[in-house]
């Protein structure tokens, strides 16, 4: 077989559409004043217009209204503000307990605890086996003393989808917030925030074929929320320092141009691949929602059994494949992932899991390339594993 390049990280992060870079290049090169300048040159309503546009774009796609989108360096920064934003600003309200599950992404969960360290009360929701959240755990934890409640969408590693309509209710009886991090969902699973009943909602550009460093928090207008970035009145003066209009430019036009054709065609390669590791490999073990309709389409997580996925992941890439193992953040560290060890795994499947994430640049024959080599390297793997001798 002909060595090609398959980048299958697509959870991480995107290749950015030919179509976003030249729009990108537009306030690059022309319409490049900054925003603010609105009031006193027609450079500065250029730019500001290209935002307003991007904001629109944003706000029309989860249906909020347009002075609800504050736009972000990304999803780190909208969780932060998020959490931080709505504890700075609610001290005198006497509700001290902030609930997140334990599968949130970094952003969330270390917030969450600096939160803690300030003083509030955190408690951490358990989930299932398949990563969804435990519902009867989450009544028991929010109570009247719950500030706010902040549960992730799509898991970033595993593709399980949460019912944020469910959830929102629960936290809603007892007056509380409901924050979600939508970020790897955003557009592959659509939202109506006000249907949903949705007070912030986190979404990034960098994982829809937009560039990277760009972001928004939705936040209703029923919200008190404090801005924790000092710099100006930006974003409604819940974001200071000066726009980076490029990228929120690029970033609604990802939006615009993000396709449903396209979802639909990842969702078939993503099948595909998963039919052919069953029925070509045993010990593959499916890692998240086995509801495939309750399931991030370009989201495949498994484990391999007998065998480590750092190792499987080092020979895949010598083979021009890109995936992962456990969390991103953690494969330096060697720790296995939060996320699998909260949904009851053992060390050894959780340190075994590869994530395989397509894309709209994907092919057919990318996916025929991957399953040859996963099979050939998990094959070759198992020969030197002391574990299958055990069994
Ligand atoms: C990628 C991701 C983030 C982090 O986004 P940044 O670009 O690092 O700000 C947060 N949450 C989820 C669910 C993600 O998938």
């Amino acid at each position: 077989m002909e060595k090609r390049n398959v980048y299958l990280d697509n959870n991480a992060t995107t290749r950015t559409d030919e179509r976003v870079v030249e729009h990108m290049n537009h306030y690059h090169l022309n319409d490049y004043a900054v925003a603010s300048s609105q009031f006193s040159h027609t450079p500065g309503i250029k730019a500001k217009d290209g935002i307003e546009k991007a904001r629109q774009i944003i706000a029309e796609k989860i249906s909020a209204l347009n002075n609800e989108i504050v736009f972000t360096s990304g999803s780190a920064e909208s969780n932060n503000l998020a959490l931080k934003g709505i504890a700075l600003a609610n001290r005198a309200a006497k509700r001290n307990r902030i609930v997140v599950s334990k599968i949130e992404h970094f952003s969330v969960l270390d917030s969450a605890k600096r939160l803690g360290k300030e003083g509030y009360d955190i408690a951490f929701v358990d989930v299932d086996g398949e990563g969804f959240i435990d519902i009867d755990h989450l009544k028991n934890l929010v109570n009247d003393e719950t500030l706010l409640v902040s549960i992730i969408h799509g898991n970033h590693e595993i593709g399980t989808v949460q019912d944020l309509h469910s959830i929102s209710e629960i936290v809603h009886k007892k007056g509380a917030y409901f924050h979600t991090d939508a970020t790897y969902s955003f557009l592959q699973i659509p939202v109506d925030v006000k249907k949903y009943g949705i007070d912030l909602m986190t979404v990034s550009s960098d994982k829809i074929h937009g560039p990277k460093g760009v972001g928004a928090l939705y936040v209703s207008e029923d919200v008190i929320i404090e801005k924790i970035t000092d710099g100006g009145f930006q974003e409604f003066n819940l974001r200071g320092g000066t726009e980076n209009v490029s990228g929120i430019a690029g970033f609604g036009k990802a939006c615009e141009i993000f396709s449903e054709e396209d979802v639909e065609r990842i969702k078939y390669l993503r099948n595909d691949l998963y039919e052919q590791f069953k029925s070509g490999l045993k010990g593959v073990q499916l890692n998240g929602s086995s509801d495939f309709s309750r399931r991030i389409p370009n989201n495949l997580n498994l484990s391999f059994d007998y065998i480590e996925g750092e190792s499987v992941v080092l020979h895949l890439d010598m083979r021009g494949i890109s995936v992962i193992t456990g969390s991103a953040c953690f494969s330096r560290a060697l720790q296995a992932s939060h996320i699998l060890l909260a949904m009851g795994f053992s060390h050894e499947r959780a340190h075994g899991s590869i994530r395989f994430s397509p894309s709209k640049y994907t092919l057919k024959e990318d996916i025929d390339y991957t399953v040859h080599h996963v099979k050939e390297v998990v094959t070759k793997l198992r020969k030197l594993s002391p574990l299958v001798e055990q069994q």
